[in-house]
This record gives structure tokens, sequence and C-alpha cells, in this order.
């Protein structure tokens, strides 16, 4: 039986992108089915929730969610569940979608666009694996509060060390798949919670004996990514301390346009588990609907859900190779250029990398 894939492309650029991206999917797979459906402010526009039941029934029958990104400025200051960005929340919460993996990669030719040298980002290639349902974004209590007449605020930072044991066993299985390096980031030295993630993370790698595993500090982490970038192989770290490094691993590569990411969760086996795919920006108000939007990200994050959803590694990476031959060529949307008469336009770049298929 076909494959369902959910399509959600969202508001802002995530139209433009997505289906740049669910084409090239279906050119390499005309077998899957790719189902679109509303959420966002797209769909709060429709007086619906930010994720509407006909969605939530689509993605539950569906192998895996192509997402674009939701959020316009219209919503800003509303409370999260009147945002569009709710969708997202409900989806990563009620799918269980631990694992965000996000992989940060310098195309050859690009080392001139990163913020750091280019001799120290020229075949970057690593991936931050962030665990994402846990942690102090998730801890109760949560809560502003008054005592005594002053105020004050309270977040909960907790762990479980089954938790820390399933993101753990991720990253061991990704590293075996590449140079077989990991690092662990915590702050061992003051939070009673990373002393509890080393030592799973120290008791899963005993399964992993042949991948080495190193713990840095996050401050330290934070300072190493941006002086010696290509140490890394994969990174494991928690909810807050990934959300953070994995941005800026994110502008090693000089735009975020490029960047994918793939959500896992605990449902599927590996190489068929269900997964939500997406690319790590936003839906950038500023240029939406101008048809100038980057659509690497969003193309490389259907490869992701090839490789992870769909077990099927070749198309993921005749799609990555596609893309880096793109780059190789010369072909750069209007972010990357000076002279924007030069620059590709979304469906232009993504056609170029169709044609190299
Ligand atoms: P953003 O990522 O949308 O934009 C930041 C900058 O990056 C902008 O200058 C934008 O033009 C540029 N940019 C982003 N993607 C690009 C692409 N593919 N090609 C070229 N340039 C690109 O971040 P923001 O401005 O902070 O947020 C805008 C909205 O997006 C907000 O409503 C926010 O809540 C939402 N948001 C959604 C997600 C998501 O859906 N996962 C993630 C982040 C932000």
């Amino acid at each position: 039986m076909a494959e369902t894939i959910a399509v959600l492309p969202g508001d802002g650029i995530g139209p433009e992108v997505t289906h740049a991206a669910a084409a090239i999917l279906r050119f390499v797979r005309p077998d899957v089915r790719c189902v679109e459906g509303l959420a966002g402010a797209v769909a709060l526009e429709r007086g619906l929730g930010a994720l509407p039941d006909e969605t939530r029934s689509l993605c539950d029958r569906s192998a895996a969610i192509l997402f674009g990104s939701v959020g316009h400025p219209d919503y800003d200051g509303k409370p999260l569940s009147e945002r569009p960005e709710f969708a997202l929340f409900l989806l990563r919460r009620d799918y269980e979608l631990f694992a965000n993996l996000r992989p940060v990669r310098v195309f050859p030719g690009l080392e001139d666009e990163s913020t750091l040298k280019p001799d120290l980002v020229r075949g970057l290639d690593l991936v931050v694996v962030r665990e994402l349902t846990g942690g102090i974004y998730y801890g109760t209590p949560k809560e502003q509060r008054c005592i005594d007449g002053v105020d004050e605020a309270v977040d909960t930072m907790i762990y479980r060390a089954p938790e820390v044991e399933r993101i753990a066993r991720v990253a061991f299985e990704l590293a075996r798949t590449r140079k077989k390096r990991l690092t662990s980031v915590d702050k061992q030295n003051i939070l009673e919670t990373s002393r509890l993630w080393r030592r799973v993370v120290e008791r899963v790698g005993l399964d992993y004996r042949d991948v080495s595993c190193e713990h840095l500090l996050v401050d330290n982490a934070a300072m190493q990514l941006v002086r010696r970038p290509g140490h890394f192989d994969v990174i494991v770290t928690e909810n807050m301390f990934g959300d953070i490094l994995s941005d800026e691993a994110a502008i090693l590569t000089g735009s975020i346009g490029t960047l994918p990411s793939a959500s896992l969760g605990t449902r599927g086996t590996p190489g068929k588990q269900f997964g939500l795919y997406e690319p790590v920006g936003g839906t950038a108000p500023d240029i939406a609907g101008r048809n100038v939007a980057n659509p690497t990200a969003a193309i490389l994050s259907a490869a992701m859900l090839l490789r992870h959803s769909l077990a099927d590694d070749a198309n993921a990476t005749r799609i990555e190779r596609a893309v880096e031959e793109t780059y190789a060529a010369g072909a750069r949307t209007a972010e990357f250029v000076h002279d924007a008469s030069t620059a590709l336009s979304t469906t232009a770049f993504a056609d170029a990398v169709a044609a190299r298929l």
C-alpha cells in the first residue's frame, strides 16, 4: 500500500519552500501519496484551531509529516494556544517527538558565506541531537507568582533516566553511521539533572564501545563550536542547551535557509520511524510571497524524511548530492548574492536541484 505523507506547508515562506520539496519527494518516489493539510495562521484565519482535527487525523494515518513553518506577526502577543506556533507544540507533544536532529553542513563553495573564517568551516558536517520533550521547557511548577508582595517566577528542570537513555541511544546509533564520535554536552559542575545526564550517557555508552564519547560543559561547548567547529561530529544535549547550541551551529553555514531538521518519536522502528521534518528557520515574513526564499532546508528535510521514515537511504543521498552539485555549479538564492539579478528564485533553485536527480 502507498505510504501517505502529511504535507503541512503552514505560513509565510512555508508553502513556497514546502511545495518545492514535496515536488522533489514525488519525483524520486512517485509511489508516495502527499496529502496537504492546514496548520498555523492559515488554519486560524479560517476560524479553525492552529491544528484542525482534519489535519491531526491526516497525521495519524501518515508515515511522516513534511512541515513548512508556522507563525505570523498578527498573532504576536497572544497566548500560545491562540498562536499559529501552537500547531507545532501540539504535534511535538502528542506524537512524543523527543529526538530533534539538526544536521549542519557547509556546502563546497559556500565557505565564504559563514561568519567564521572559511578555513574553519570548510567541509563542516556535524549533527546536533537535541532532547525535545523534557527538561526546563516542560517541567512543573512553571509559573509566575507573588509571594509576600514580591513577584517571582519559577521554571523546573527535570529529567528522568529513561528520557536521557532514549535520546542517548538515538545519538550513539547516529554516531555509529558517521565518524563514531559523540560529544555529550551538560553542566554537571552545577546541575543535578546534568549529573544524571552524564551518568546515563556513560552507561548507555557501554553498549556502543565502538563510538568514542567525550563530555563537555555547555559553556565550553559554545566556545568550541566557533573556535574549532570541525572537531564535532554528533553532539547530544538536553532541551534548552540544544536550543541554543543548534542555533549557534546554524549560523556557521551562513544562511538559515540551508538547514533541515527531523523530529523523531517513539512510533515505528529505525528507518521506519514516524517523524516531523521541517526547515530550522521560520516563516520569514520579510520575504514571504516573493518566490525568493531558499528551498534548500525544505528539500533536505524531505531527504531526511526518506532516510528516517521511509527507509530509503538511496534516494535521500541522491537528493543531498543533487543539492551539493547545485551549489558547486554556482547556483545561489537571493540571501547569498549582492546583485539580486544573479539570484535564482525559489522555484528556479528547486528546478536546478531536480535537473540533477
Ligand atoms: P525566521 O527564521 O523566519 O527569519 C529570520 C531571518 O532569516 C529573516 O531575515 C528571513 O528572511 C531569513 N530566512 C529564514 N528562512 C529563510 C529561507 N528559507 N531563505 C532565505 N532567508 C530565510 O525567524 P523570525 O523572523 O524570528 O520568525 C518569523 C516567524 O516564524 C515568527 O512568527 C516565528 O514564531 C516563526 N517561527 C516558526 C518556526 C517553525 O515553524 N518551526 C521556527 C522559527 C520561527
